[in-house]
């Protein structure tokens, strides 16, 4: 067996959100085989010589199926001159994307693999909306959930209560409507607020902060996007500038800087 196959996230879309280690196996690929979420800024890290395939499926425009990706993984490994083959998805692979059915056809077919995590949307999204998902002061629990799963099953009611999670919707759209209903009969109050984060983590990123009842009119938010609902995504009122030194009390007040570095007249 020649070739590796190297399943890497490719984060949200901006290059320089792409970890260390994706950029170095992408300069050193011979055949990169990637989502359609994948931009081209982040395609130009490889070497000319790479075979680079879309192999994406996006919105029902005619492309390969799953079965045709697991198998072109498969050939290109057994090539008998394949060295570094990289599987690019969006995001970190291991969230959405069918990650579970490439590595069942690469473990039957014997074939060396490696996982690369990358940034998911609902991290590159939270940055954006600059919410917590996990404020401890608002929720103790984080579902990431998908509006369109295979089975078509409703949103369900998961972990309501005590620990007040925060939901990570991801695919929301193009029916907002629909996913706001959904999460309405899974238990959700129509106050609860949400976060609707376009292309996070990218020069084009929008955010709007609404409700859930607000959520079900809502039109023209761009794809793709990210769905934060809970109580960590409550839009933070404007709030006056406090003096941060004035709030720090004497006790902290211990001179914790390294010698080398100047020392506020109020720490020191
Ligand atoms: N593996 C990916 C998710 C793939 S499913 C990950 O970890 O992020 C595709 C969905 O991810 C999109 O429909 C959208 O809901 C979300 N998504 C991906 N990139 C995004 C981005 N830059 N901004 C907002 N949502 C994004």
């Amino acid at each position: 067996m020649a070739g590796k196959v190297y399943i890497v996230g490719a984060g949200p879309g901006a290059a320089d959100l792409l970890t260390l280690r994706a950029a170095a196996l992408l300069r050193t690929a011979t055949i990169v085989l990637h989502d359609d979420l994948v931009p081209a800024e982040i395609l130009e890290l490889c070497p000319p010589s790479a075979q680079i395939v879309n192999v994406g499926k996006r919105c029902g425009r005619h492309s390969r199926s799953q079965e045709q990706i697991n198998a072109l993984m498969v050939w290109h490994a057994r090539e008998p001159q394949a060295q570094t083959i990289v599987r690019l998805k969006s995001g970190d692979p291991a969230v959405f994307g069918r990650l579970g059915e490439e590595l069942d056809a690469l473990r039957r077919a014997g074939v060396e693999f490696e996982i690369v995590p990358g940034v998911t949307a609902a991290s590159a999204a939270a940055a954006s909306a600059k919410i917590t998902l996990t404020d401890r002061r608002a929720a103790s629990a984080l579902v990431v959930v998908t509006a369109h799963n295979s089975r078509n099953e409703p949103l369900s009611k998961a972990m309501l209560g005590p620990a007040r999670p925060t939901y990570a919707v991801y695919m929301p759209g193009p029916d907002y409507a629909g996913t706001a209903k959904g999460l309405v009969e899974s238990g959700h109050e129509p106050a609860t607020p949400c976060a609707v984060v376009s292309n996070a983590g990218r020069a084009d990123e929008g955010v709007r902060y609404l409700t859930l009842g607000e959520l079900a009119s809502v039109k023209g938010i761009p794809a793709p996007a990210l769905l934060i609902v809970g109580e960590v995504a409550a839009e933070h009122p404007p709030q006056r500038h406090q003096d941060l030194l004035s709030e720090i009390s004497s006790e902290v007040r211990e001179p914790y800087y390294h010698d080398k570095f100047p020392i506020h007249p109020a720490l020191g």
